[in-house]
This record gives C-alpha cells, structure tokens and sequence, in this order.
C-alpha cells in the first residue's frame, strides 16, 4: 500500500504533491484510516490542496452519484478521466511552484 510507504518515508511531512497523489486513492477508499485522518488534515490546514479539492470532492460527488445510479461504463470513464485530469493540472501546478 502507497499510502503506508509514504507515511513511513514522510512522517507528518507529505508535501502537497504527494497529498494529491494520494488523491485518487483517498477517492477510492483506498487509504488505511491513520493515512486517511493525515490525509484530511492536511486538507484542512493547507489552502492550496483545500480549494483545489473543494471543485475536487464535487467531482467525487458526482462519481459517487454515477457508481450508485449505475450510469452506463462510457459515462463514468468519462468522469474518472475528468478527475484524473484535475489531479494532474494540480501536480502540474505544484511543480512550476
Ligand atoms: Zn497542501
């Protein structure tokens, strides 16, 4: 699990990319609750990451909404490629800082 390997590496020092890196996994419900609680609480305190994950978690919302209603496969690749493509922009993003 990436999440486990980064939390051994960066104790408590996970630098915004690697949070958005974690991004889709966090989505997925992929992350051990301690990565999890990090994850989030960094989501609070740092700006960048927040406001970028506010039009982020609306995504989610959506993908959440497309998984439930059982909107045809087509559809939701469409959306997870939308969201992979936020998460891109903001390595991107990240990098140029
Ligand atoms: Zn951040």
């Amino acid at each position: 699990m990436i999440g486990r390997f980064l939390k051994r590496l960066f104790p408590g020092h996970m630098t915004c990319q690697r949070y958005v890196d974690l991004m889709t996994e966090y989505m997925e419900d992929d992350l051990p609750p301690a990565d999890r609680e990090i994850w989030e609480r960094h989501f609070h305190d740092c700006d960048g990451c927040r406001n970028f994950f506010t039009g982020f978690k609306n995504s989610l919302e959506l993908t959440r909404y497309v998984e439930e209603k059982g909107v045809p496969e087509p559809v939701r690749e469409r959306v997870e490629r939308v969201l992979v493509e936020r998460a891109r922009r903001r390595r991107e993003e990240l990098r140029g800082n």
